[in-house]
């Protein structure tokens, strides 16, 4: 049914009164397609919109979870199960960095970058780290030549040393990269750290 039909049928009262009845309970607000009217507040992404990410008491966004034509894919557990997000909540630095590179990544790139842990909900000190409090801190996996959304060590002969170094240097073109601790040799602007084998820390400036 089209708006005229409804209009036109609305005009012929007692006509057409049984099709509009049926047209009124068919309209979107009565099937609850959309909010009530008075629930927008005329912002792209208010606080009632169903879409939008969960957001800390920092008001940091959680990292939108893995889109599946993103550039990057998410990995992480906490307390032995899969995060699902809760450690990923990104300082808008951070947010903003992720979702570039992720773009130019995949502008170049068919595989998906790795994304891991970033901060917990309200910077709450991680079980497992001293650090990832500020949101500024991202573990990302080494790229593999295969492509597989799985772990890798630099020592595995699946670790693709190129296209690693190629994903820092995104990182470094288009972010404020302070740090990045990684052990696997020959890879440039990176700081060997014990536990940094089969991810790279990376420390943004905020
Ligand atoms: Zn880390």
């Amino acid at each position: 049914m089209t708006p005229s039909d409804f209009v036109f049928r609305k005009s012929n009262g007692n006509i057409h009164s049984k099709k509009l009845a049926v047209a009124q309970v068919e309209t979107p607000q009565a099937a609850g397609v959309f909010l009530p009217i008075g629930a927008y507040k005329g912002g792209a992404m208010s606080e009632d919109d169903p879409l939008r990410p969960p957001l800390d008491s920092r008001r940091f966004f959680m990292l939108p979870q893995s889109p599946m034509d993103s550039g990057y894919y998410v990995y992480g557990r906490l307390h032995g199960k899969p995060a699902r997000g809760a450690y990923q909540y990104a300082h808008p630095t951070m947010m903003t960095a992720i979702l570039r590179v992720a773009l130019e990544w995949q502008a170049i790139d068919q595989r998906r970058m790795g994304v891991g842990d970033i901060s917990l909900a309200g910077g709450i000190r991680p079980p497992d780290h001293d650090t990832h409090r500020t949101g500024l801190e991202v573990d990302v996996r080494p790229l593999r030549k295969d492509g597989r959304e799985q772990p890798v060590s630099w020592q595995d002969p699946q670790y693709d040393r190129e296209g690693t170094i190629k994903l820092i240097e995104l990182f470094r073109t288009f972010a404020p990269v302070g740090k990045v601790l990684f052990n696997g040799p020959d890879v440039p602007f990176t700081t060997q750290y014990p536990g940094h084998d089969d991810h790279f820390h990376l420390k943004l400036r905020g």
